[in-house]
């Protein structure tokens, strides 16, 4: 029998997408200089209704330039959540800081500002929150701690642009949003990723740092050791085609979900996304947790997917078990971790396939 294979991700490239790309490739503005870097920042910064955006050559090194914008010393900490890509940590220690791990809510799976109070030390700069899976981190709540406490506080939004809270969209909710434009991500650029802040001197030192510190004035004239983390103008033009699309795009993501919900709901052992009162999750990833699964069962449910055709993926381990990053076992991040895997969530899904991996997971557990 044959059977279809239903991938985990998939872009969704358009007419739209190929005529901007040629169009870029046809002008000769093939590096970093161009109309579309400009437009793609601009339209950008009106979406998250901030002041500036940035393009970057990716996610990581948005966070690597939101990190030194701060003014990171060695020694200095920053709190990020325990469940979240290795980017959000790598990033911190490219500056010579220190991550600390702080545990997750259960229900939203971002960092519990409950924890972050207790993780604060006097050497603690700035807090990450992570807007995982595509739900926005409790930002009310981790501003007012910053506030008490004189911290920075870094949005990474990689993986839910468009979320909001109270209509307001993430990158703009504190000092600076990074935002991955990977290809599985909400909109991809192929590799990219992008910066929204409305403070101009970090938004000015980004953009310094971002181009090797080079001198305005004085052109090859550099007064410290910057970067070439530049995103290309055809990745731009990419980029430009997707965000036009993007209202349509997050609206067949929660549609996904709604057929997912439809198709599980009578299963108790299996848990969904959530989505707090005020918030709209843009649903990156479909996430399932099943009750009381171990890190062994879960990888072979995984196992037993593929072979029916169904692309799955873990949850994230939690930082705290990197072997770089070694600190106490977190229970909730712990147990989110061994129980979760991501289902298929691509654009181009249909009902019927989101019905057939509902009615084989169901089979599998
Ligand atoms: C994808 C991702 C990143 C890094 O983005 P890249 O573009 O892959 O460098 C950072 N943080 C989170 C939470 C991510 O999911």
């Amino acid at each position: 029998m044959n059977i279809e294979f239903i991938p985990i991700s998939k872009p969704s490239i358009t007419d739209r997408e190929i005529a901007y790309i040629t169009d870029a490739a046809k002008s000769g503005w093939v590096s970093s200089l161009g109309e579309y870097i400009n437009k793609f920042e601009c339209n950008y910064a009106i979406y998250c209704g901030t002041k500036y955006a940035l393009t970057t050559s990716n996610g990581t090194t948005a966070l690597h330039l939101a990190l030194l914008s701060i003014g990171l010393n060695p020694n200095d900490e920053v709190i990020i959540p325990d469940l979240t890509f290795i980017a959000t940590a790598n990033a911190v220690s490219y500056t010579g800081a220190k991550c600390v791990q702080v545990d997750i809510d259960k229900n939203t799976l971002c960092i519990d500002p409950e924890k972050i109070k207790k993780a604060i030390t006097n050497k603690t700069k700035a807090i990450i929150a992570v807007h995982l899976y595509g739900h926005p981190a409790d930002m009310d709540e981790i501003n007012k701690i910053a506030k008490e406490f004189n911290l920075y506080v870094i949005e990474d939004a990689a993986e839910a642009h468009g979320a909001t809270i109270n209509n307001k969209k993430v990158g703009g909710l504190s000092d600076v949003g990074i935002f991955s434009l990977y290809g599985n991500k909400i909109i991809t650029s192929g590799e990219g990723g992008i910066i929204t802040t409305n403070n101009k001197k970090l938004y000015d030192k980004m953009k310094l740092l971002r181009d090797h510190a080079m001198s305005k004035k004085k052109r090859y004239w550099h007064t410290e050791i910057g970067y070439n983390y530049r995103m290309t103008n055809i990745q731009a033009a990419l980029g430009l085609a997707q965000l036009e699309r993007i209202d349509n795009i997050i609206l067949k993501k929660r549609m996904i979900f709604e057929w997912y919900c439809n198709g599980l709901k009578n299963d108790s052992r299996i848990k969904l996304n959530y989505e707090k009162k005020d918030c709209k999750n843009v649903y990156w990833m479909v996430c399932v947790e099943i009750n009381k699964y171990t890190y062994k069962r879960r990888n072979a449910l995984i196992k037993n997917l593929a072979l029916k055709g169904i692309e799955t993926r873990p949850f994230f381990y939690p930082i705290s078990d990197m072997p770089m990053y070694k600190s106490s076992k977190k229970v909730i991040s712990q147990r989110a971790s061994s129980h979760g895997i991501n289902l298929p969530s691509f654009f181009d899904i249909n009902e019927q396939q989101v019905k057939y991996v509902c009615d084989e997971l169901i089979k599998a557990i």
